[in-house]
């Protein structure tokens, strides 16, 4: 922990030198080309200055110090851009921008010493979130045939970051063939997430279409599933939303947990009740997570009765425990129980319920982040479907 302040300088302090390297170099040759008595510590005061300044920690005030008695020249460049480069990863925007632009200014600087200091310009504008100067550089450099992978891949985080769901698609494809790496996957969240606009919008043929060219893109789509189903469901195409839904155990079976209640409200509407029988036995028997006990236990409540349905949940606790599972159980016994049991069962659910106020429900298998919702985007790491349902006793 004491190193933690010279570790921050150190990186500086490794500019300080080679920028020594440079200066005693440099005066080797005076105006005339002739070569005056040269010794490795024939530095201007100023440099000592600098390096008096990173000593002491004052980071600022010593590279405003190199920066000024330092000219930028072609064999200085890379050390400028390194510079702004460490102020950039220290969070220190502005001074990246102010060194990487003075670099730009020098006209006699080569085409790509000059590119590479324009790449890293527009990743502090970046950093700074100047999206549209940082797009504009990063479109200039594609023209340019320079950086043209990596400037791809910034315009596509840029292009997400603003919902530009359009030129994500058209930068995606364009980096696709430029990488060598498929971008399906990304590509068809796109789809979707213009699909949802046309949708909230009330255009539901409009957004079908593009969950339909989602799934073309990719053809494991989960989300373009339940999107589509979600989409027929409103409209009253019942058939056509189970088709969608049950997709999803091929694409993902760990997503069934998330279409199984719409799914039987479909089948419901379509009062196929012997589909809903077969499926949720199927998918009982395939994946036992707990949605699927508990929708089990919804039906046997309806069909029979209370203790019935506590009775399937208390032999599904025993093959699987889970703790929504137990909660639920709970709250089914207290309708038919009384007095002291009555009374232990209040004290339990009191804990349950607090056992899962506080758990989290999905998981990204990316970054860990987790929460109570579902996200396609990860907020953490912002991969796209990533984020899945817990597994085990406190989730699915
Ligand atoms: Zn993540």
């Amino acid at each position: 922990m004491d190193n933690a302040p010279l570790l921050i300088v150190l990186p500086f302090l490794v500019i300080a030198f080679i920028l020594g390297v440079f200066l005693g170099r440099s005066s080797k040759k005076n105006k005339m080309g002739k070569i005056p008595t040269y010794t490795p510590f024939s530095l201007s005061s100023d440099y000592f200055k600098g390096l008096n300044f990173l000593l002491n920690e004052q980071t600022d005030k010593a590279i405003d110090v190199f920066v000024g008695m330092l000219e930028v020249g072609e064999e200085t460049v890379d050390t400028h851009i390194s510079l702004g480069n460490l102020y950039r990863q220290r969070g220190e925007v502005e001074q990246a921008i102010k060194i990487h632009q003075n670099v730009i200014a020098k006209p006699s600087l080569s085409l790509s010493k000059r590119n590479d200091a324009l790449y890293e310009l527009a990743r502090d504008f970046m950093n700074a979130g100047l999206l549209d100067r940082a797009e504009n550089l990063f479109q200039e450099l594609i023209h340019k045939q320079s950086h043209v992978p990596s400037a791809m891949k910034s315009l596509l985080s840029i292009y997400q970051q603003e919902h530009d769901w359009d030129d994500a698609i058209l930068i995606a494809k364009k980096l696709e063939s430029a990488s060598n790496k498929s971008y399906a996957l990304q590509v068809a969240h796109f789809y979707c997430e213009l699909a949802l606009i046309d949708f909230k919008a009330g255009h539901s043929k409009g957004a079908l279409k593009l969950v339909k060219k989602a799934l073309g893109t990719d053809k494991n789509s989960v989300r373009a599933s339940i999107l589509e189903g979600e989409i027929n469901r409103s409209l009253g195409n019942y058939k056509a939303a189970t088709r969608a839904y049950r997709r999803v155990e091929q694409q993902d079976p760990l997503m069934v947990s998330e279409i199984l209640e719409s799914l039987l409200y479909c089948y419901k509407e379509l009062n196929n009740n012997k589909e809903i029988k077969t499926y949720l036995e199927h998918v009982l028997n395939e994946y036992g997570g707990i949605t699927s006990v508990l929708l089990c236990a919804k039906q046997i409540q309806s069909l029979k009765d209370d203790k019935a349905a506590a009775l399937f949940i208390v032999d599904s606790l025993r093959k699987k425990p889970s703790i929504r599972g137990l909660s639920s159980l709970i709250d089914i016994s207290l309708d038919f129980t009384k007095g002291t049991a009555h009374e232990n069962l209040l004290i339990l659910q009191e804990i349950t319920s607090k056992l899962l106020e506080n758990k989290p429900v999905y998981q990204c298998t990316q970054c860990g982040f987790n929460g109570k919702s579902m996200y396609w985007h990860c907020p953490g790491c912002k991969s796209w479907s990533s984020v899945k349902p817990i597994q085990g006793i406190e989730g699915e």
